[in-house]
C-alpha cells in the first residue's frame, strides 16, 4: 500500500499539468495511468501554444512527464479498477496494489465507446450495468455475467462475488489478459458473442454466436478499462451527457474528489487539458492543506 498527499489518475496533459501544479505547491503527489491517452495518436500538433514548429503528441507527453518528475511527481505505469472512501480520503486499487491519499483527480480523458453488441443500449438500466459497486446489491442470489477481458472485468467480477449467485466473465472471443489473480469461484467463457436476449424487457440472457445460451440475470459491462464514469459512479461523484460534472474550479460535487481534461466534457484539446489540469491542481492543493491541518488538530 502507497500513502501520497493527492493521487492522479491519468498521465495525459491533465493529469500531468494537474500534479505540476500540486508539486509545487510542496504536497506529494502520484500519478497512475496506463499509457499517455490520447495524443498516442496524434503525429503532429500544430495549435498549442509556444511551439514554432509542429510537435507530436508523445513528445509533448514525454516533455511534461520529465518535467513532472524533475518537479518531485512519482509517476506509475499501472491500471486504475477501483476507487473508493476511507476514513481520512480516498484509496485507488490499481493492477499494482493500492494507494491512499487524502484528495483524487479524474484525469482520464474520453469515456469508452460502449461495445457494439446487439441488446447492450435495449437493456441498459433493465438487467445491463456499468457498476458493480453501484448495482451488485440489486444481483442478490442471481447469475451474473461480466462482459470484458481485462484488469476491470476482474476486478467487477470480484465485486459481485458478493452477491451473485454466480457470475461468469465473457469475453467475447478474446484471451483474458489480466495481472491480477482470477478466484475458482469465477468462471469465464471465451465464447463469440451474438447477442443479449431477455423476457418482458429484461435480461435473461446471452446467446453465443454458436448458438448456445448461457441463463444470466444481470451482465455488467466492464470493456478496457475503467473509465472516468466508472470510476465516479463506484464513488458517487455527479456525471451528466457521459463526462463528470465539475465547477469552474475542477470540484466535484464529493469533497476531495477533483476532475480535468477530456473527462470533464470539456473541448477536447491540449491547451484546454493543460489548463483544467492546472485548476483542479491549485484546488485539491488547497483542499489537501486544510484537511491535513484539520486531521492534526
Ligand atoms: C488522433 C487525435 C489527434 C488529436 N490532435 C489534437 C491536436 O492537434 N491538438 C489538440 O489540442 N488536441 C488534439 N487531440 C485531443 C487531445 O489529445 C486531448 O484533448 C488531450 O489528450 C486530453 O488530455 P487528457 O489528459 O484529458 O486525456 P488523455 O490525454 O486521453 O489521457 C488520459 C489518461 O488517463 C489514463 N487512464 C484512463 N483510464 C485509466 C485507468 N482505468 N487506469 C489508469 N489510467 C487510466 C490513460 O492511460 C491516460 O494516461 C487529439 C486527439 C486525438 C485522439
Amino acid at each position: 500500500m502507497k500513502k501520497t498527499d493527492c493521487a492522479i489518475v491519468g498521465k495525459g496533459p491533465a493529469g500531468l499539468s494537474a500534479a505540476i501544479y500540486v508539486a509545487r505547491s510542496g504536497l506529494d503527489v502520484t500519478v497512475v495511468g496506463r499509457d499517455i491517452g490520447a495524443l498516442s495518436g496524434s503525429d503532429l500538433i500544430e495549435n498549442y501554444f509556444g511551439f514554432e514548429e509542429p510537435v507530436s503528441g508523445q513528445a509533448l507527453v514525454e516533455g511534461g512527464t520529465a518535467q513532472a518528475k524533475r518537479l518531485g511527481v512519482e509517476i506509475l505505469t499501472a491500471e486504475v479498477t477501483g476507487a473508493g472512501m476511507i476514513d481520512d480520503g480516498f484509496q485507488l486499487n490499481t493492477s499494482e496494489g493500492t494507494i491512499e491519499c487524502y484528495a483524487l483527480i479524474l484525469a482520464t480523458g474520453l469515456p469508452r465507446k460502449k461495445p457494439s453488441i446487439e441488446g447492450v443500449k435495449e437493456y441498459e438500466g433493465s438487467g445491463l450495468s456499468y457498476c458493480a459497486i453501484c448495482d451488485g446489491f440489486f444481483y442478490r442470489g442471481r447469475d451474473v455475467a461480466v462482459l470484458g477481458n481485462g484488469n476491470y472485468a476482474l476486478h467487477e467480477a470480484h465485486e459481485l462475488m458478493a452477491y451473485a449467485a454466480s457470475v461468469t466473465i465473457l469475453t467475447n472471443g478474446r484471451d483474458l489478459s489480466t495481472d491480477l489473480k482470477l478466484d475458482d469461484k469465477i468462471s469465464v467463457n471465451i465464447d463469440p458473442i451474438n447477442r443479449i436476449e431477455g423476457v418482458d424487457d429484461y435480461v435473461s440472457g446471452i446467446r453465443f454466436s454458436s448458438g448456445e445460451f448461457l441463463p444470466v440475470q444481470g451482465i455488467f459491462i466492464a470493456e478496457g478499462a475503467a473509465s472516468a464514469l466508472d470510476l465516479a459512479n463506484g464513488l458517487g461523484v455527479a456525471t451528466a451527457m457521459n463526462a463528470i460534472e465539475t465547477d469552474k474550479d475542477g470540484a466535484t460535487n464529493l469533497p476531495g474528489v477533483f476532475a480535468a481534461g477530456d473527462c470533464t466534457g470539456a473541448l477536447a484539446q491540449v491547451a484546454v487539458a493543460v489548463g483544467e489540469g492546472a485548476i483542479a491542481g491549485l484546488t485539491a492543493s488547497r483542499y489537501i492543506k486544510k484537511a491535513k491541518a484539520e486531521s492534526q488538530s
